[in-house]
């Protein structure tokens, strides 16, 4: 899927544009359904976060966003990093976001992985937050890959509203339907991380409108837990003829302490 409202929403944001009547009816919508705190709420208005969990909570120092494969399994990943440690506060919004049916968290989350991972920075515009571009992540990558959705019963696939800011903020495309499930994988929780590459081994394959030939592929899940789930989906897409493909995550848990936690 390229070119995502949001997308199209930030590419009309450039300064010294004219007036743009998608951006105010934006505008309008942001001013009746003000933006919210994924944890504690609040309002947010024109900042990125709210200024109380913004103390809290503080993502991943730089070394550690970096997954470290000595806790993780990443085949043939070239490299994956993660904003938040999965834990607390962070893990009960990404809970509500994939369970509680509060998808529009993931504009939020996703904007913050801009941020901290890729160095993103945002300016107003009639009121509404919006990402200057992170030029170098077009030299890094080209194409943004979300993980495809593991429940039939949510009817929004996380990974890909998280991507969507993410793909604005980068200023790459989305191809959302690039890898798509060839069965079912039962619940990752309290497997060892053997039974983990065994349950997700050779889950996903190449969907029919992948194009990902020659590419530089970024993945996008909202929670790396062992790194099997992303590993699998890096087979199917080096199947496709992608040249690499690096994995990023709104959250992050080291299997071997987490067993308990979904993926
Ligand atoms: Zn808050």
């Amino acid at each position: 899927m390229n070119g995502t409202a949001y997308e199209k929403m930030h590419n009309a944001a450039a300064p010294n544009t004219p007036i743009d009547l998608h951006l105010l009816r934006e505008a309008a919508l942001e001013f009746l359904f003000p933006r919210r705190c994924p944890f504690c709420d609040a309002v947010l208005g024109g900042q990125l976060e709210c200024p109380d969990c913004a103390a809290r909570l503080k993502p991943l120092a730089l070394p550690q966003k970096r997954l470290a494969p000595a806790t993780h399994y990443f085949g043939r990943l070239e490299q994956a990093a993660a904003d938040y440690r999965y834990a607390g506060a962070v893990r009960q919004a990404v809970l509500r976001m994939k369970y509680g049916g509060c998808r529009w968290y993931a504009r939020e989350l996703g904007s913050r992985m801009a941020r901290d991972l890729f160095g993103c920075t945002f300016f107003r515009r009639y009121g509404i937050l919006l990402p200057e571009r992170a030029l170098w992540g077009k030299l890094a990558y080209d194409v943004i890959v979300p993980v495809p959705k593991s429940s039939r019963r949510r009817g929004y696939n996380v990974p890909l509203l998280l991507a969507e800011p993410l793909a604005g903020a980068l200023g790459l495309p989305i191809q959302a339907e690039a890898l798509r499930r060839v069965r079912c994988t039962q619940h990752q929780a309290g497997l060892s991380l053997e039974e983990r590459l065994v349950n997700v081994a050779g889950a996903f394959c190449a969907g029919r409108a992948c194009d990902v030939e020659g590419q530089r592929v970024l993945l996008v899940d909202d929670v790396i837990t062992t790194g099997a789930t992303a590993a699998a989906c890096t087979e199917a897409l080096l199947k496709a003829g992608a040249e690499q493909v690096s994995a990023v995550g709104f959250a992050s848990s080291q299997w071997q302490q987490d067993l308990e936690l979904p993926e």
